[in-house]
This record gives C-alpha cells, sequence and structure tokens, in this order.
C-alpha cells in the first residue's frame, strides 16, 4: 500500500447487524447488494415501483407483538403486528416484518412478495426464502417460537408456508458469512454473465453488467453488434425547464410547476416530467416549489442572465462515500494522469473528426497535425507536456473553426459570423458568445451526472480544482465538446436558426438576444436527445445517456472494476 493509499483507506466498517433484505439481495446477485448497501444506490423500475404499491397496507406500523412469554396466554387472532423492527446479535441480523401472526403458541412472520407464486417445486425463490428464514431467526433468538414462515404473493393472493429447517438456517448463514466477506473485501462483485436476471433488475441502468463485463475483457474495443444488451431506455421521457424571461416567477400547484410572468401563467409542467431545471438571472422560485424539487431529486441549476453557471441546488449528496475516496485518492496517483491523457486525447480526435467531416477540402495539413497532437496526449509523460499539446490542438483547430461556418449568404456570408480565435469572458464575437453558452450548457449537463453519479463535481484530474470550478465535469465534457457544443453552433449559423442580428453588444462582448438564446437551447436540446450508435457497446443511445454511461464507467474505472478509463471517440 502506498502513502496516498494509506490514508485513503477505502474499505468501510460493516455495520453492525445485516438487514434480512440484504441476504435476499446477496442471494439474488452479489454485485446487487453490494450496490445497494456499500454504494447506497438505488432506483426503481416498473417492478420494484409495484412491490411499494404491494407493501404500501403492511409498511404502516399497527397491532402489537406481546412479549415472547406473554405469548401462550394470548388468543392466536389477537397478534397481527405489522411493519415490526427486531434485530438479534446472535446472528447479526436485523429485519422490518412485514406482518406477525401468531398460530398455538408461536409466531409465524409474513413477508409480502410482489408477482404470483412462482412455478418450482419449492414454490418460491431461495433468496424469499433465505429472508423469511432470516427473519425467524431474529424471532427465535429473541424468544419466539417459530417454525415456519410464510410468503404472500400479492399477484396471485396465494400464502406459501416455508418450514425453518435447519439446512434453511445453514444455508442463511452461509449466505451471511459470504456476505460479509465481499464487503469487507471492498471489491464489487463481478456482473452476472448474460444472466435473465439482469433485464428486470432495478440497477441495470447503474450496473451496466454487460458493459462492465465487456470492458474489463477487452478495453475499449468495438463489440460485436448485439453483443451487449442495452438495459435501460435509450433516452430520458424528462426534460430540462429552462426559465429566462426576467421577472418571471416559478411555483408549485399539486403536482405541477407553474411559471408565470408579470401575474399570467406561461407554462405547467408535471414534476414527473421534469429532469431538472435551469433558472436565468433575475428569476423567482417559491419554497415549495424548491421543497418539492428537492423531494423529487430534481436539480435546480442558478445561471446568471448571461449564462454563467453560478451554482446547483439538490437533495442530500449521493452516499456512495466508496468511490469520493477513491476519486480524492485518484488525484494523488498514476489514475490522475492516465484519465486526462484518454480525455484529452478523445477530444482531440472528435475534434479532428468534425474538422474532416464539416469543412471543405484544404485543411488536409490540420487534420494531420491534430492526428500528430492526439498521439503525443496519449503518450504524454506528464500533465505539463499534456497541456502543451491540448493547448497546441486547440490552436490549429480553432484557426480552421470558421472553415465549418457555412451562414446563408442572405444573412451577409461569413462577414456575420467571423471567427479567427477562441475568446472569453468577455466573447468577443457571435461565434465565441455561442460556444460560451454551449460550453456552460455542457457543463451544468455534466454538474448533474456527477452527482448523480457520487462524484464531487469540483475535484478534477486534469483541470485542477479552482475556486468554484466544476473541474471534473470540465473533464468529463473535453471529448463531449466537439460533439455537442461545437456542432450545435456550426448547426444553428449553418441553418440559418441564429443569424448575425440576434446579438446585443455591450462593452466589447456578445451575447444572443432571449428569442435567439430560446432557439439556441432548442437545438442544444435536439441534439442532446438526439440518438447516436456507441461506438463501444453498438447500440442506440442519446447523448443525454451518453453522458451517464460515461461518468459511470469513470467510477467503475476507479473503483477498480475496469483495466482502463473508459473512452469516447466518434467514428
Ligand atoms: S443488473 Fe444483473 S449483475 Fe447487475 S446488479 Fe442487477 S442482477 Fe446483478
Amino acid at each position: 500500500m502506498n502513502e496516498a493509499e494509506s490514508s485513503f483507506p477505502v474499505i468501510l466498517s460493516l455495520p453492525d447487524f445485516i438487514p434480512a433484505r440484504m441476504l435476499n439481495e446477496f442471494a439474488y446477485c452479489p454485485r446487487l447488494c453490494y450496490l445497494e448497501w456499500a454504494q447506497q444506490e438505488w432506483d426503481d423500475n416498473e417492478w420494484t415501483m409495484d412491490g411499494n404499491f404491494q407493501h404500501r397496507r403492511v409498511d404502516r406500523p399497527s397491532g402489537d407483538l406481546p412479549d415472547a412469554d406473554e405469548m401462550e396466554e394470548q388468543a392466536p387472532e389477537a397478534v397481527h403486528a405489522r411493519s415490526v423492527m427486531l434485530s438479534a446479535e446472535g446472528c447479526g441480523f436485523i429485519a422490518k416484518m412485514d406482518l406477525i401472526e401468531a398460530e398455538a403458541g408461536a409466531v409465524l412472520p409474513v413477508e409480502y412478495k410482489r408477482g404470483s407464486v412462482p412455478d418450482n417445486p419449492e414454490r418460491s425463490w431461495e433468496p424469499e426464502r433465505v429472508q423469511l428464514c432470516a427473519q425467524a431467526m431474529i424471532l427465535r433468538e429473541n424468544g419466539y417460537v417459530c417454525p415456519t414462515g410464510v410468503l404472500y404473493y400479492a399477484q396471485s393472493r396465494q400464502r406459501v408456508e416455508i418450514a425453518i429447517t435447519d439446512a434453511l438456517a445453514a444455508r442463511t448463514l452461509e449466505i451471511a458469512r459470504e456476505l460479509r466477506c465481499v464487503m469487507q473485501s471492498g471489491e464489487t462483485p463481478r456482473p452476472l454473465q448474460d444472466s435473465p436476471k439482469c433485464p428486470g433488475c432495478s440497477l441495470a441502468g447503474i450496473c451496466l453488467p454487460d458493459e462492465i463485463l465487456h470492458e474489463a475483457a477487452h478495453p475499449n474495443a468495438e463489440a460485436e453488434e448485439d453483443a451487449i444488451r442495452r438495459l435501460y431506455p435509450a433516452r430520458d421521457d424528462a426534460a430540462p425547464l429552462y426559465v429566462q424571461d426576467q421577472g418571471a416567477y416559478v411555483g408549485k400547484s399539486n403536482e405541477e410547476l407553474v411559471v408565470k410572468l408579470k401575474g399570467t401563467k406561461v407554462a405547467d409542467i408535471r414534476f414527473i416530467d421534469l429532469s431538472h431545471v435551469c433558472l436565468y438571472g433575475n428569476v423567482q422560485i417559491s419554497t415549495q416549489a424548491i421543497q418539492e424539487l428537492l423531494k423529487r431529486s430534481i436539480p435546480l441549476l442558478y445561471f446568471s442572465f448571461g449564462g454563467w453557471f453560478n451554482g446547483i441546488c439538490g437533495g442530500m449528496p449521493h452516499k456512495n462515500v466508496e468511490l469520493r475516496r477513491r476519486q480524492y485518492r485518484a488525484e494523488y496517483g498514476k489514475e490522475s494522469l492516465e484519465i486526462a491523457r484518454v480525455l484529452v486525447q478523445n477530444k482531440i480526435q472528435n475534434s479532428r473528426i468534425l474538422l474532416r467531416r464539416n469543412s471543405a477540402e484544404g485543411n488536409e495539413d490540420a487534420i494531420e497535425d491534430l492526428r500528430r497532437a492526439e498521439q503525443q496526449a496519449g503518450e504524454a509523460a506528464n500533465m505539463e507536456s499534456l497541456l502543451g499539446f491540448e493547448g497546441n490542438a486547440a490552436r490549429i483547430y480553432f484557426q480552421h473553426f470558421s472553415s465549418m461556418l457555412k451562414p446563408k449568404e442572405s444573412d451577409g456570408g461569413l462577414s456575420g459570423f467571423d471567427f479567427t480565435t477562441r475568446n472569453r469572458r468577455p466573447p468577443r464575437d457571435p461565434v465565441n458568445a455561442m460556444l460560451s453558452f454551449a460550453y456552460s450548457l455542457l457543463t451544468k449537463e455534466f454538474a448533474i451526472v456527477l452527482l448523480r453519479v457520487g462524484f464531487d463535481p469540483f475535484m478534477g484530474f486534469y483541470h485542477q480544482p479552482r475556486y468554484g470550478r466544476p473541474a471534473l465535469a470540465l473533464d468529463m465534457m473535453e471529448p463531449f465538446r466537439p460533439l455537442i457544443a461545437d456542432s450545435v453552433v456550426i448547426s444553428v449559423i449553418n441553418n440559418g436558426v441564429i443569424q448575425s442580428k440576434d446579438f446585443v453588444r455591450s462593452a466589447g462582448a456578445f451575447a444572443l438576444k432571449p428569442d435567439a438564446r430560446k432557439a439556441f437551447i432548442m437545438t442544444y436540446e435536439r441534439r442532446m436527445d438526439s440518438l447516436i450508435t456507441h461506438p463501444i457497446f453498438n447500440y442506440r443511445i442519446s447523448y443525454r445517456r451518453v453522458l451517464e454511461v460515461q461518468a459511470r464507467l469513470l467510477a467503475r474505472y476507479l473503483l477498480g472494476e475496469l483495466p482502463t478509463p473508459p473512452e469516447f471517440c466518434t467514428r
């Protein structure tokens, strides 16, 4: 263990008790248990939501469970306790039991399950039996007599009685032992291989089983068609809301977010349709609206009127401490340079491909120079030389950027979009104004994704932490600058969506007029929502989803599951 590793131990201490539900998860898939318990990941799918619905009655505590020594005096029908939390030190288990009934002086834990009775000889699945057995063992250790338990299947409304045999108790203890070993190892178990369990797993989009197995075996190599199952939606159902009318007021009305301007409603959007909310400049929002957004984990982002990304308001930070520790540790390790090399190399490659595709002939030398810079970046010996290669590539790329612009002649041709070099703070021409605006949109995109995955977005590997700078978001967006931000700028100019008259100029700085900004955001959103073929996994996926997959793969690299940082190079 090197000095940095010893100052950043990444194995978290195990709680005193194992929840019976975690034994169920571990028996189903050790990785699922690890993701949920150690890394505190969670996501719902239709089955988990249905499960919660089926559980709603038993989740409300009611009825009393008499002490064990009073059981004999109780009439069986008098014992009907719901949502009872009990633990037992001997076996080390804890459980919130859905329902406890009594029968001939003994207690009977009843565990509710969604779905129908399984069509197998046991009329139940092993993970469910193990969970029930753990509950029975807790009850026994607390002095109760508990020879059997019941699995109640809500869909078929059938009870299946399970005998708590010595063999089942031994199997439950064996699973508990394995679980403790895995948790104490600090290593995320490998995904299940080609398992039919994965498509129904609510954590499939977080776990990325096929992608991780592919990347671990063939880092960054293109997969064969249909070899990798995309087990999550290709694009998001929810969309962002941008509010940029100065003086607008955002409030909550029942299940909707309502935007008003001078007292008149101009928009209402259901909360379930919102992915995040962006407020520009002088826009007010009510406490009730903020509370509801926090409750639903919908990020609220604040920008200056000019589009500068000021900050983000979210609920509690992600509880994956293990990932943040690895992220901080990597800052001192070799991973930092490895990640930075990949990001810069991918950025240069994507810039080169954009230039090759969009510019007329005559840029061959520049394209060749970019290819060379790409190679140099991939072999950079340290951060300083990497910065030099990247700076050189950016200079070449932006020198030729205007060759990709083909504004309408009716708009005065290129004269309105004269661009020679990248400048910012403030942008001193229309093209730079749009590039800055697009980069700020991309920064907020990655800030949201990184927080969702569990990273600290302010701790980067290539961009050094600086006051208030979301360095990791800036790192991660490097390969996507040409593919998303620059492409949107080229597209709005070449399609005449934005014209030279759509800018205001003040003190030498250029900015988009409000209507033009709306049009720009719409083009940007279309780009984020557009489906592309993933260059490695070969399935269709939106750019917005790609960003999340990249962040999750980087997390898996830092957690030691993947041998190299993830790449993203367009074909
Ligand atoms: S997707 Fe598959 S491998 Fe991943 S946690 Fe779920 S069941 Fe386990």
